[in-house]
């Protein structure tokens, strides 16, 4: 058997990844070891840069269908008051979508999945594992069962547990969060509008905890353990942990299940022609729902690497993968462990108040100069003629100066003006390559990104 990519894990990074690639034309092979996708929701909330990505796989409509749009967050005291107020806007955003989605993660995994039968170059297997991984010259061979294929590439999207970062003798820098928690997932079956559309994050000394809304019926509430708490926890203990929200005559409890919330990235992200994405390269506690959009991250910002590579590109784009992701995880971890920090503060008074802002961090060294615009995430027109993205077809374009460039709408204007530039090239996963003040600069990027993606450089020049 041989492709071009092989992918181990079928969670929604590795998903993720196979449709943007199998979008590209690039015959692929998913291998999973579970025969059937998990039932149960773990994430829960997404945001808009991750449904730009999911708009780059064309699924953006169905995926929708799975969603609501966020409100936002707030940390309360114990007496109930609102020390932080991080409300999104209800209307979309810079990245042309909402700034927040609640989800529900077995519906996007379905979407995902069922979009793979729209190429006929993807192959996804299920119940098989993966069990040796090798360097086969420059390309790789991967064994599951009795089976093995050949890949040009492989790319470990296979979770927190993960068997190719130990392949490839990656390990983890710990971050230094380490927390037992019990996570409740609950279906509602009273009305309870009095728990609200935000998420809230009780700042309580006794027992800090989360509730969040999920789509449809779903609510879900995280609780604080103590650092010797069981694995498993009987339901007449969870419903104890819950009594204070919620009662059993107004839900199901569809599952209690104890986590160590942890903080983590891999040292290193590639070998050779192997990569590790999503939870097998970095983890992080949930309190702000990115450790998957952190990993779609990923994945957009590897698939049209490789897909360019693929296409004749210098091999050494690839080296921009990891060293640009890494610092932008970090930017997420740190913030997430930081309220966690927050949430666990126990003297009365501790809690600054005030309004939170979403960060939307740089990219780590890469491609381009980092210059106060190259690798910052550009946020997305959306015109007459439809998304800019989707104009570019998953290209290169520009962004603003002059008749060529895509025409920037007010928050693109702004954008512009605030890093110092006229305009910018932008790069298929969204971020800048390059800031243009003058025709020499835009010549040169304009030279740059012809090279890496010839076939799919987009620009009226
Ligand atoms: C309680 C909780 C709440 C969370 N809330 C949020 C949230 O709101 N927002 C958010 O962005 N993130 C959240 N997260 C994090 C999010 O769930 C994970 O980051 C995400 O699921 C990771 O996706 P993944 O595809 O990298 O890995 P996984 O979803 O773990 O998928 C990995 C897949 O690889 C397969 N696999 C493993 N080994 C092999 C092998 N050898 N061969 C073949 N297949 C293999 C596994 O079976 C699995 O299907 C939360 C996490 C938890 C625990």
């Amino acid at each position: 058997m041989e492709c071009d990519v092989a992918i181990i894990g079928a969670g929604p990074v590795g998903l993720t990844l196979a449709n943007l690639l199998g979008r590209r034309g690039h015959s692929v092979l998913v291998l999973e070891k579970q025969p059937a996708p998990y039932p149960a929701p773990r994430a829960i909330h997404f945001d808009g840069e991750v449904m730009r990505v999911f708009q780059a796989t064309g699924l953006a409509g169905e995926i929708l269908e799975h969603t609501r749009v966020g409100r936002g967050m707030l940390f309360k005291d114990a007496e109930g008051n609102t020390l932080v107020d991080w409300s999104r806007d209800p209307a979309p955003g810079a990245m042309g979508w909402h700034e927040s989605y609640r989800f529900f993660q077995p519906g996007l995994e379905s979407a995902l999945n069922a979009g793979l039968s729209r190429f006929s170059n993807v192959n996804i297997q299920r119940g098989k594992e993966v069990t040796d991984l090798r360097r086969a010259g420059d390309d790789v061979t991967l064994t599951f069962g009795e089976q093995s294929c050949h890949a040009r590439f492989a790319v470990g999207c296979d979770g927190a547990q993960s068997f190719v970062r130990n392949a490839i003798g990656a390990t983890f820098d710990d971050l230094g969060f380490h927390e037992r928690w019990l996570v409740a997932d609950l279906r509602l079956t009273a009305d309870r509008p009095d728990l609200g559309d935000h998420t809230v994050q009780y700042c309580d000394p006794q027992i800090p905890a989360t509730y969040g809304r999920g789509v449809g019926d779903w609510r879900r509430w995280e609780v604080r353990l103590s650092p010797d708490a069981p694995d498993e926890l009987d339901d007449a203990i969870i419903w104890d942990h819950l009594a204070r929200w919620i009662s059993p005559q107004e839900a199901v409890l569809e599952r209690g299940a104890v986590y160590t919330f942890r903080s983590r990235i891999a040292d290193y992200w590639r070998s050779g022609r192997i990569f590790i994405a999503g939870d097998a390269a970095h983890q992080m506690p949930p309190f702000m729902g990115q450790g998957m959009c952190a990993g779609i991250r990923d994945a957009a910002n590897l698939a049209w690497k490789i897909s360019a590579v693929l296409s004749g590109a210098d091999e050494e784009l690839l080296a921009s993968y990891g060293s640009e992701r890494r610092e932008n995880v970090r930017a997420f971890i740190e913030k997430s462990v930081a309220l966690g920090r927050l949430i666990n503060k126990t003297k009365p008074g501790a809690i600054p108040t005030g309004r939170m802002r979403s960060i939307w961090p740089d990219l780590g060294p890469g491609l381009g100069a980092r210059d106060g615009i190259g690798g910052a995430l550009a946020p997305q027109v959306s015109g007459a003629d439809g998304l800019a993205d989707d104009l570019a077809h998953g290209g290169f374009y520009v962004l603003g100066d002059g008749p060529n460039g895509v025409a920037p709408d007010p928050t693109a204007n702004q954008w512009l003006k605030s890093r110092g530039v006229n305009g910018a090239v932008i790069r298929p996963d969204g971020y800048a390559l390059g800031g243009i003040s003058n025709s020499a600069e835009r010549r040169i990027l304009l030279k740059q990104a012809g090279n890496i993606l010839p076939t799919l450089f987009h620009s009226n020049e």
